[in-house]
């Protein structure tokens, strides 16, 4: 046997033995690519509204939606902050099957943190938080998914939605600078069939990725998450997906603001980066790649397709 002839016959061995792993063989969602993704969005800088990086992240979602799409919606419009700053904010919306009746709805936020505002971190607040997880893994993820759905179209309709200024001002003090590309979809959305639910991915990429049901969530739409967590275990993501109600952690995110108008929105989200209660890497200079995995990334989007699979 030749070492060529070998390492070709290992490699086959290794696909088959990979495609009796039913989760394996359901497998379209690819993390290395998703994680690709992830860095790109990493060199543009820091995606801060009113940068040009976050400009030139703009137009890179615009086109890597318009590559992949049925149909792409973006939502420019102008935000004046709390501090009397003028913020120019853009949603983009990913159509798939744009005239399906039946539909569901995924998101995440693509700009991030213009401060490092952890309560427990002792540098230099002023800096801003590169945003590996806490932007760059939601967006990562519905990229990778965008990939899938382009192979492969599904029966229902599929929309994936990348809100801005989720992450801009203070959440206490300064309401309406935070969630503001959410709260503007929730005001402003597409004519035609409303999604059956919608699931938000925020801060999904830690290496140590631990999903609990989040508080909002279970309060408002318990029906999505029991529908998340159910399927997950079922695919074989149970170790990750852990299903104990109660135990996750209670927080204002974009899910939040699609409720208010009615959409039954749940936030996919481990808070515990990378552990509660410290969440040492949380909105500080330290989210950053070193602390996320192409395997967490793939763990989501499996979940994320069985979804919408399963319509
Ligand atoms: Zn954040």
């Amino acid at each position: 046997m030749t070492p060529s002839f070998r390492a070709a016959l290992a490699t086959s061995l290794l696909a088959l033995a990979a495609c009796r792993d039913p989760a394996h063989a359901a497998r379209e969602f690819d993390g290395t690519t998703a994680f690709g993704y992830l860095e790109r969005q990493l060199s543009f800088g820091f995606r801060v509204p009113g940068t040009p990086a976050h400009e030139a992240m703009a137009a890179w979602l615009d086109s890597m939606a318009r590559a992949r799409a049925d149909s792409v919606v973006v939502q420019s419009w102008s935000h004046t902050t709390a501090r009397g700053k003028l913020l120019q904010l853009h949603n983009v919306l990913a159509r798939f099957n744009p005239s399906a009746a039946e539909r569901v709805l995924f998101l995440a936020h693509w700009d991030t943190r213009p401060v490092s505002s952890n309560p427990s971190y002792k540098g230099d607040r002023s800096q801003p938080v590169p945003g590996a997880n806490d932007g760059a893994s939601g967006v990562a993820v519905l990229l990778g998914m965008a990939d899938a759905l382009q192979r492969s179209l599904p029966g229902a309709g599929v929309d994936l939605l990348f809100v801005d200024g989720e992450d801009y001002g203070d959440f206490d003090s300064e309401p309406n600078d935070v969630l503001i590309g959410s709260r503007y979809y929730a005001a402003n959305q597409p004519s035609g069939p409303r999604p059956l639910y919608a699931v938000l991915f925020d801060m999904v990429g830690d290496r140590d990725l631990k999903l609990l049901p989040e508080g909002q969530s279970l309060l408002g739409a318990p029906e999505v998450v029991d529908l998340v967590w159910t399927l997950a275990r079922e695919i074989g993501h149970g170790d990750v997906f852990i299903d104990a109600p109660g135990r996750g952690p209670t927080l204002t995110d974009d899910q939040v603001e699609l409720q208010k108008v009615g959409i039954r929105a749940i936030d996919v989200v481990d808070f515990a980066y990378p552990t509660a209660p410290s969440n040492l890497y949380w909105h500080t200079p330290d989210d950053t790649i070193d602390k996320v995995t192409a395997h967490s990334l793939q763990v989501v989007g499996d979940v994320g397709m069985a979804l919408v699979r399963k319509r």
